[in-house]
């Protein structure tokens, strides 16, 4: 993009709450992918005299999340209908919140970059139903609609237009995901629709701190979507800006395969929704008691993690964003790395971040269904820092462990994989390599100091692989001095 201009960006992100049945009636939330309108009773298809009731997990979970994104709550917030007509909406209105939200003024480090982005608001609403375009079946063609996803529950975060670039705008819905995922409040799947985020993203002169015309960018699913889509609209803006166009106030799509937003219709503003307070509901009260009772129930959060990982066990910044991206990761890292200096847990990390992460991956399964129980992964890097064993030793025996169970201790002795750090055993070897190999004996006698390289190969040819490696290289150093 042209360094005339400068990006301003803000998100409305919509997660979906962890409850296990809707916003407002008992249907189950886990409609996804089931059979359609298997999930759904008269509340949530909007038939005529039904009464909403609010699902206090809900409340709750949005409560939390409101918290954790350091976010002040409102002593009430009042539900309000926003009318509209939709096929998949089958009251003409959603119930949502709108002039008195749950929470307001909160805000989201962006990791890096030692500033945060502020968040307007968080409210409470439920989801609309989902439209099926069915084409080519002679017995299905038309447009169906599911109301599985009807009435499940949703808050929407907005942020303010603080974000300055496509980068920043991943780095805060990946800080957005994991504060939220840590809170409990959701499991933030986007491949199931969980997480989802509009952009609003206009251009402005460099150095100007006013606002220009702003575009939404609809249909963001993957956190690569949302820097690919915004890249591609900054782009696109700087070149109708500096072609002296103006941009057009409106909704677009990201198309992800063609790798453009496409105008999708003009933005409609708040006054086409006509919201009104919902008169079937009571406004929401944050009672003290209540509130204090979910803040006390906040995990560690991932950024006070990340600074305690660094004081306590004295990780980098790389192992410890790694670790704290999932909190079950975090845990199972924490677990395995209590009671060790930091070296042994520098170790931890390294074997969780290659060993643990690859089965995981490979198998299908979250940190908290690793085989290898966390404790039992800290003995074996103690073992490693301890010099018992090598690290080629040490990924033989996590394998061991990891298919068949048993102690870090025993499935080292009983493969006979701690390495040989006995001197005269050691020296033996040594003896032996020497003689069998005089040229390079006489090399490394000589100065060439590289000779040792093959000294050492046949060291651990002889034991095989087990002579302890710094032992051999002294060693071999001391018997060809002169
Ligand atoms: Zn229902």
């Amino acid at each position: 993009m042209s360094a005339a201009f400068e990006t301003v960006v803000g998100l409305e992100v919509h997660v979906q709450l962890a409850t296990r049945s809707k916003l407002f009636c008992p249907c189950p939330t886990d409609g996804f992918g089931a059979p359609p309108n298997t999930r759904v009773c008269p509340v949530c298809t909007g038939q005529p005299g039904v009464l909403p009731v609010l699902n206090r997990a809900a409340a709750e979970l949005a409560f939390e999340a409101a918290l954790a994104l350091n976010c002040r709550l409102a002593p009430a917030s009042v539900f309000a209908r926003k009318n509209y007509f939709y096929p998949d909406l089958p009251k003409a209105y959603q119930i949502s919140q709108y002039e008195k939200p749950l929470a307001r003024d909160g805000w989201i480090d962006l990791p890096g970059a030692g500033r945060h982005v502020r968040i307007q608001r968080i409210h409470l609403e439920e989801d609309a139903g989902k439209l099926l375009h069915a084409v080519g079946s002679r017995e299905l063609e038309g447009s169906w609609v599911d109301f599985n996803r009807g009435g499940v529950p949703l808050i929407e975060i907005v942020s303010e237009a603080d974000i300055r670039s496509p980068e920043e705008a991943y780095a805060y819905l990946k800080g957005l995901r994991e504060v939220v995922q840590y809170a409990g409040a959701s499991r933030c799947d986007m491949e199931k629709g969980e997480l989802r985020c509009d952009a609003n993203v206009s251009l402005r002169p460099a150095g100007t701190s006013g606002f220009g015309i702003r575009a939404e960018i609809k249909n963001l699913n993957s956190l690569r979507a949302v820097k690919d889509a915004l890249e591609y609209e900054c782009r696109r803006q700087a070149e109708v800006l500096a072609s002296g166009g103006r941009v057009a106030q409106e909704t677009r799509l990201w198309d992800a395969q063609r790798g453009v937003t496409e105008p999708m219709r003009s933005k409609e503003g708040a006054e086409d929704y006509r919201y009104f307070p919902d008169p079937d509901l009571p406004p929401l009260v944050a009672d003290a008691k209540w509130v204090a009772e979910l803040k006390a129930r906040l995990p560690e959060l991932p950024a006070a993690k990340r600074e305690r990982f660094a004081s306590q066990y004295g990780l980098g910044a790389g192992d410890s964003e790694l670790l704290t991206s999932d909190r079950s990761l975090a845990e199972y890292f924490d677990a395995a790395a209590r009671g060790l200096g930091p070296a042994a847990a520098k170790l931890a990390a390294n074997l969780i971040a290659t060993e643990v992460l690859a089965r995981l991956k490979a198998e299908g399964l979250a940190p908290e269904a690793a085989r290898l129980p966390a404790a039992e992964l800290g003995a074996l890097a103690a073992l490693v820092e301890g010099g018992t064993l090598s690290s080629k030793g040490a990924k033989a025996a996590f394998a061991a462990l990891w298919e068949k169970g048993g102690s870090a201790a025993e499935t080292v002795a009983r493969l006979g994989l701690a390495q040989v750090s006995d001197e005269a055993q050691v020296a033996a070897w040594v003896a032996a390599a020497l003689a069998a190999n005089a040229k390079a004996a006489a090399d490394l006698k000589a100065g060439n100091d590289r000779a040792i390289g093959s000294l050492v190969g046949a060291v651990m040819k002889l034991s095989r692989g087990k002579a302890d490696p710094v032992v051999v290289n002294r060693l071999i150093k001391e018997s060809i001095k002169p």
